[in-house]
């Protein structure tokens, strides 16, 4: 399996054009003893042929330049072959909007989530101007599918998704009661003809038995490190929410609670930008390294 990092920032990036936090500032300031990132995003291939977006990142065109893998074959057509989404959030999502240049691409999510996409926001409908383009595909919570290429075919990967909230974005109209109790959000499990196995999950409020166990033995796992603690916000603007609320585990958290879980790489991403693991010279990015963990870069290639 080939994994491309595209972006590892949370929402927003790293500097994120509002803030002006002690990490935000230093990395513009060029005195940051870290890197910038952009908003997360992966790629994943098996064949090398055809590639798959796990969400959309707003960020996703340029990113997409940034990979010559990415780039089209020909005058025309894009080795992307799908998207599988995770969540309807505005940043796993709205760089859908930037792939509406008549593309035929598969879009793969819960039934909650197309019916948001396609029933409450117009725009969406860009992407289905001729036949063929998106073809959107319902995925079943603990129901493996393979991701098929352009061509109909199987390209050596499969996908498994577990539902795992029913924190809907705050822009959806949609009576919450109409809508699947976990289809809101995914944490997702991608696995080769070989048999490797990637856990992607880049948000994840509840760390539960079930989860640990679905996580415990896979190749490389891609984990939540959107926050190091649970009122990081709170102490650096000020006001705001705290990463529970914000449906994160934070993780100082996370560390401990996946210590004895046997996993051959684990690295953090979908990183906020006031998170002090950004700073390679912390005591957090330290106590992150010690326990085995690697923060995710932009721009790494992986291989399983
Ligand atoms: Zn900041």
């Amino acid at each position: 399996m080939h994994i491309l990092i595209l972006g590892s920032a949370a929402g927003g990036g790293f500097p994120q054009w509002n803030c002006g936090c002690s990490n935000c500032a230093g990395v513009r300031e060029r005195r940051f003893p870290g890197k910038a990132r952009t908003q997360a995003q992966i790629a994943i291939s098996s064949d090398g042929f055809s590639w798959f977006l796990a969400g959309a990142s707003p960020d996703l065109t340029s990113q997409i330049e940034n990979f010559p893998e990415l780039h089209p074959r020909g005058t025309r057509g894009s080795p992307v072959s799908g998207l599988v989404l995770a969540s309807a959030d505005l940043d796993h999502v709205a760089g859908l909007l930037l792939l509406r240049e008549l593309q035929p691409l598969r879009v793969y999510a819960s039934a909650s989530i197309l019916r948001i996409l396609r029933e409450e926001n117009s725009m969406f409908g860009m992407l289905n101007r001729v036949d063929p383009q998106v073809l959107w595909t319902t995925m079943k919570s603990g129901t493996p599918f393979p991701l098929l290429g352009s061509d109909e075919k199987e390209t050596g990967l499969n996908c498994e998704a577990i539902f795992l909230s029913g924190r809907y974005p705050k822009y959806v109209k949609t009576d919450a009661t109409n809508l699947g109790a976990l289809e809101a959000s995914a944490g997702l499990f991608f696995q080769s003809k070989s048999g490797k196995r990637l856990a992607y999950l880049p948000a994840i409020g509840n760390l539960n038995h079930d989860l640990l166990r679905k996580i415990d033995g896979v190749d490389l796992l891609m984990f939540d490190g959107t926050f190091w603690s649970d009122d990081e916000l709170i102490r650096v603007q000020g006001v705001g929410e705290t990463a529970h609320q914000m449906g994160h585990v934070p993780v100082e958290e996370s560390l401990q609670l996946l210590k004895d879980l046997k996993i051959k790489r684990k690295m953090f991403i979908h990183l906020n930008n006031t998170n002090p693991v950004l700073n390679e010279s912390s005591a957090e990015h330290r106590a992150v390294r010690q326990a085995g963990w690697e923060v995710a870069e932009d721009n790494w290639r992986l291989e399983l």
